[in-house]
C-alpha cells in the first residue's frame, strides 16, 4: 500500500479571549474533527493574540510549512478585527472593496430595517485576488487566498489561506457548505476515505472495546481503523478506513458493531440521544412528561433543546423538596415517610403522578442524591432511581452515579432518556 498524499494542514485560532481563558477554542475541536472525518489531517494548531504582529507571525511561519492554511477570527468591524488586513499585507494584496459584500451588508442591514453603521463597511475590504465565501449568517465573509507564488516557502510551494468568521454560527455552515466542498476539489484524496461514528450509550468503554475487537480484528487486519471516545454516559465507536474498499470496509464494520452492541448504539455521527427519544416519540405521536428532583430540569432542557420538541414534550415538574413532591405530583406522605425521597416508591409515584396530572403518554421521574453530602451507608452518594410511567405499568430503574455534581446530572438524565429510548424501541 503506498502511503496516501495528504495535504500539509495547519488551523490558527486568533483571538486574545482564547488565551485569556475567556472562550473556549471549540473551532480548533469542530474543525478538527470535520476535517478528520473526511479524511484530512491537521499538522499543527495554534492560538493566538489578535494583534497583527503575533498574526501575521503564526500565517509566515505557517506558510513556510502548509499547502492549505486555516485561519478563525478576527473579520469583523471593530478595532480589534485586524485578520483581513494584517494577512493582506503579509502576502502582499491590497484591499479592495468587493461591490457583492457591500451588497451583502446593505441586504443584511435593510432586512433589519437599519442603515449600516459606516464602520461595518471595512468587511467589504477583500485582498485582491481573493474568492469571498459568502456568509449567510453574518455580515464579514470569510476569504480564500491562494499565495502563489509563496515567498516564505523555501521551496516555493504554493499556498492556500482560508480566513473563516469567528462565530461559530457563521463559522460552521461556512466551512460545511463552502470551504469543504472547495477543499475536496482542490486537494482531492489519493485514497477513498470513509468514516463513520456510531454512538452508543449504557455500556463502559472498556467493555465495548472487549466485545467489538475479536469480531472487526480480521477487518482491522485489512486496514479498518477503530477509535473509542468516551464521553460520561456515552462512548462513540468510530470506524475509518483509507483504502480502495475502504466504503465496504466500513459498512462491514458498522454491520458487525450493530449485530454485537446495537441495542445500546442510539444514533450516528451528530445525533444526540434526545434528538433520537423525540423523533421517536414524534413517530409514535406520543407525549412526554418529567418529574425531576436531583437533576433540577437538566432532562427538560435536554429535550427542549431538540428542535420540534414542542409536538411531545408537554412540560415538567421540578420538585426538589418534599413538599413539592407531594402538592406538584401526588408523592404520598406515608410513602416518603416510609421510604424517604431516594426510593423505588417515590420515583414511582413521581412517574405515576406527572403522567395523571399532565395526561402525557409517558412520563420519566428522577430522583437522587447528587452529592457530595448526604450520602448514608444504604443510599451512598450517587444513588439514583428512575421511573418510567407509562399505560401498561410503571418501571423503576436503580443507578449507582457516584461523580461530581455536573457528571452526576448528565448521566442521571442520560439514563432516563435511554430508559425511554428502549421502550420506544420495544
Ligand atoms: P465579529 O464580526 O463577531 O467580530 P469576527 O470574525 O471578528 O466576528 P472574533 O471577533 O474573533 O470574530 O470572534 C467573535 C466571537 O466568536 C468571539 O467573541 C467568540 O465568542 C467567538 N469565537 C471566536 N473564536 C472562537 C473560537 N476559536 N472558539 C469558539 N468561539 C470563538
Ligand atoms: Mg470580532
Amino acid at each position: 500500500m503506498n502511503a496516501p498524499v495528504l495535504p500539509h494542514l495547519e488551523l490558527i485560532n486568533t483571538g486574545s479571549e482564547l488565551l485569556l481563558g475567556r472562550v473556549l477554542n471549540t473551532h480548533q475541536q469542530w474543525l478538527c474533527r470535520r476535517l478528520a472525518d473526511a479524511g484530512y489531517h491537521v499538522a499543527r494548531q495554534t492560538a493566538v493574540p489578535d494583534t497583527a504582529p503575533d498574526i501575521c507571525q503564526a500565517v509566515r511561519e505557517a506558510l513556510t510549512r502548509a499547502d492549505l492554511i486555516v485561519v478563525t477570527g478576527g473579520l469583523g468591524p471593530t478595532a480589534d478585527d485586524l485578520t483581513r488586513p494584517a494577512i493582506a499585507e503579509l502576502v502582499g494584496r491590497p484591499l479592495r472593496e468587493d461591490p457583492t459584500v457591500v451588497a451583502h451588508l446593505h441586504t443584511w442591514y435593510a432586512a433589519r430595517r437599519r442603515v449600516p453603521p459606516p464602520a461595518v463597511m471595512v468587511q467589504a475590504q477583500v485582498p485582491e485576488g481573493a474568492h469571498v465565501l459568502p456568509n449567510a449568517h453574518g455580515t464579514a465573509p470569510g476569504l480564500w487566498i491562494e499565495v502563489r507564488p509563496n515567498p516564505h516557502s523555501p521551496a516555493g510551494r504554493p499556498a492556500v489561506l482560508i480566513m473563516l468568521p469567528g462565530p461559530p454560527r457563521e463559522l460552521r455552515p461556512m466551512f460545511v457548505e463552502q470551504v469543504l466542498p472547495r477543499m475536496q476539489r482542490a486537494f482531492p484524496l489519493s485514497t477513498p476515505f470513509v468514516c463513520r461514528t456510531l454512538r452508543s450509550t449504557g455500556v463502559p468503554e472498556s467493555v465495548m472495546e472487549a466485545r467489538l475487537a475479536g469480531p472487526l480484528g480480521p477487518l482491522v487486519a485489512r486496514g479498518l481503523e477503530v477509535g473509542y471516545c468516551a464521553r460520561p454516559g456515552e462512548v462513540d465507536v468510530r470506524l475509518a478506513a483509507r483504502t480502495a474498499d475502504a466504503a465496504a470496509l466500513v459498512a462491514g464494520a458498522a454491520a458487525l458493531v450493530y449485530r454485537e452492541v446495537g441495542r445500546h448504539v442510539y444514533g450516528e455521527e451528530d445525533e444526540t440521544l434526545e434528538a433520537v427519544v423525540v423523533g421517536r416519540l414524534t413517530a409514535r405521536r406520543r407525549t412526554l412528561a418529567v418529574a425531576e428532583s436531583c437533576t433540577g430540569g437538566r432532562l427538560a432542557s435536554r429535550l427542549t433543546d431538540v428542535p420540534g420538541a414542542s409536538a411531545v414534550f408537554l412540560g415538567g415538574f421540578v420538585t426538589y423538596s418534599n413538599e413539592l413532591k407531594q402538592s406538584l405530583v401526588g408523592v404520598r406522605a406515608a410513602t416518603l415517610a416510609a421510604h424517604g425521597a431516594v426510593s423505588e416508591p417515590t420515583a414511582r409515584e413521581m412517574a405515576e403522578g406527572a403522567r395523571a396530572r399532565t395526561g402525557a403518554d409517558f412520563a420519566l421521574a428522577l430522583t437522587g442524591i447528587a452529592g457530595p453530602g448526604g450520602g448514608t451507608p444504604d443510599k451512598p452518594v450517587g444513588t439514583v432511581f428512575i421511573a418510567l410511567a407509562a399505560a401498561d405499568g410503571t418501571e423503576v430503574q436503580h443507578h449507582l452515579n457516584a461523580f461530581d455534581r455536573e457528571t452526576f446530572k448528565h448521566m442521571t438524565s442520560q439514563q432516563a432518556l435511554e430508559l425511554l429510548r428502549q421502550r420506544l424501541q420495544g
